[in-house]
C-alpha cells in the first residue's frame, strides 16, 4: 500500500546574509501510512516544523523529495499544490493567529468549501454545522467571532476548518502547546477520535514526549536537522536505542515522586550547536555522554536494530532507561 506521506532525503537549507547557510533539515526520510499517526519530536530549533512546512510547500526544499498521496510537492504547479494542500491540512500551535478575527467562525470553517466551489448556501451552512458538532461545539456558534471563545474552543474551530476538505493527512504542529494544561487532554483526545473516525494519517510534531506517547503509533526523534531514531511507540519508550532519545525520556517528569527519584539522570553537555555550523561526524557528538573518537569522524549510518531505525555507532550499548 502506498504511504499517504513519503519524505525521502529531505534537505532544507536557508541562505544566511553572512556566513554559511542554516541547515534546518539535512537528509530526513520517513513515511506515514494510512490511518497511522507518526510523532516527530525534538527540542525547539531541531527542524521539525520546517519538515511540516516543506510537506505543504510553505518552504522550498533544497533537496530530496516529499510526496503527499503520491503527488510530488517539489516542482508542483499551482493546481497540484492546491490539491496537495487540500489533502494535507495543518493545525498550528496558536489558534489565535490561525483565525481571522474579523471573520465569523462559520465563515472561517466554510471558506475552504466555498473557495473550491464544493458547497454554498444552505448546504454550506449544514456542512459547517456538522463540522462544529463534530469538534464538540454547537451549530449556533457559527455566527460568533473567534474572540468570543476560549483558547481550547478556538483550537476546536481550527480543527473543524482543517477537516472541511476531508484531508488524507493532518499535520499537527504543537497543537496543544499554547493551551492551558487543563484543556490539553481534551484536545488531544478529540484529535485521536477524529483521526480514527476520518481514517486520516497524521504527522504530530511536538517537543513533548509525554504528549506524543498519548497519540502516536510510531515516533521519530530529530536533532539538529537529522533523524536520530524512528521506532514503534512502545519500543521507543521502553527500549530507546539512541543516547539522545534516552536523554529526552529522562527529562520527562514523572507524576509519581518515587518513580521520579528512581529515574536515571542523563545529563547532556552544553547547548545545541548552530545549524549553520553543525559538528562533523555524528551531529550529536558534542553533547553525547557516550561519544568516542570514532563519533567525531564518521557519520553513523541509518540502520535497523530490531524494529527500530537508529543512527548511532553505539546503539547496541545504550542502557535501558
Ligand atoms: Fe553518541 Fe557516538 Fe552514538 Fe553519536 S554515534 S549518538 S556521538 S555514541
Amino acid at each position: 500500500m502506498n504511504p499517504v506521506l513519503a519524505v525521502d532525503g529531505l534537505v532544507v537549507h536557508f541562505p544566511a546574509r553572512h556566513g554559511p547557510p542554516v541547515r534546518a533539515v539535512d537528509g530526513v526520510s520517513f513515511t506515514v501510512a494510512e490511518r497511522e499517526t507518526l510523532g516527530l519530536v525534538g527540542e525547539s530549533g531541531c527542524g521539525k516544523s520546517t519538515v511540516s512546512n516543506a510537506i505543504v510547500g510553505l518552504v522550498q526544499p533544497t533537496g530530496g523529495e516529499v510526496r503527499v498521496a503520491g503527488m510530488p510537492v517539489r516542482g508542483a504547479d499551482r493546481r497540484t499544490l492546491r490539491e496537495i494542500r487540500a489533502k494535507a491540512q495543518i493545525v498550528f500551535q496558536d489558534p489565535a493567529t490561525s483565525l481571522n478575527p474579523r471573520m465569523t467562525v462559520g465563515a472561517a470553517i466554510g471558506e475552504p468549501l466555498l473557495v473550491r466551489g464544493l458547497a454554498r448556501g444552505r448546504e454550506l451552512r449544514e456542512r459547517v454545522a456538522a463540522l462544529l458538532t463534530e469538534v464538540g461545539l454547537r451549530p449556533e456558534h457559527a455566527s460568533r467571532y473567534p474572540h468570543q471563545f476560549s483558547g481550547g474552543q478556538r483550537q476546536r474551530i481550527v480543527i473543524a476548518r482543517a477537516l472541511a476538505l476531508r484531508p488524507a493527512l493532518l499535520l499537527c504542529d504543537e497543537p496543544v502547546s499554547a493551551l492551558d494544561v487543563s484543556v490539553r487532554a481534551q484536545i488531544l483526545n478529540l484529535l485521536v477520535e477524529l483521526q480514527q473516525s476520518h481514517a486520516m494519517a497524521c504527522l504530530f510534531v511536538s517537543h513533548d514526549l509525554a504528549v506524543v506517547r498519548h497519540v502516536c503509533d510510531r515516533v521519530a526523534v530529530m536533532y539538529l536537522g537529522h533523524l536520530m531514531e524512528l521506532a514503534p511507540r512502545d519500543a521507543l519508550y521502553t527500549t530507546p536505542r539512541h543516547p539522545y532519545t534516552r536523554a529526552l525520556l529522562a527529562a520527562v517528569p514523572e507524576p509519581d515522586p518515587a518513580l521520579q527519584r528512581a529515574k536515571p539522570r542523563v545529563p547532556l553537555k552544553g547547548e545545541i550547536p548552530s545549524p549553520a555550523a553543525p559538528p562533523q561526524g555524528c551531529v550529536f557528538h558534542t553533547r553525547c555522554p557516550m561519544a568516542i573518537a570514532h563519533c567525531r569522524e564518521e557519520v553513523p549510518a541509518w540502520r535497523h536494530l530490531g524494529e527500530t531505525l537508529v543512527a548511532c555507532h553505539r546503539a547496541e550499548e545504550t542502557p535501558a532507561p
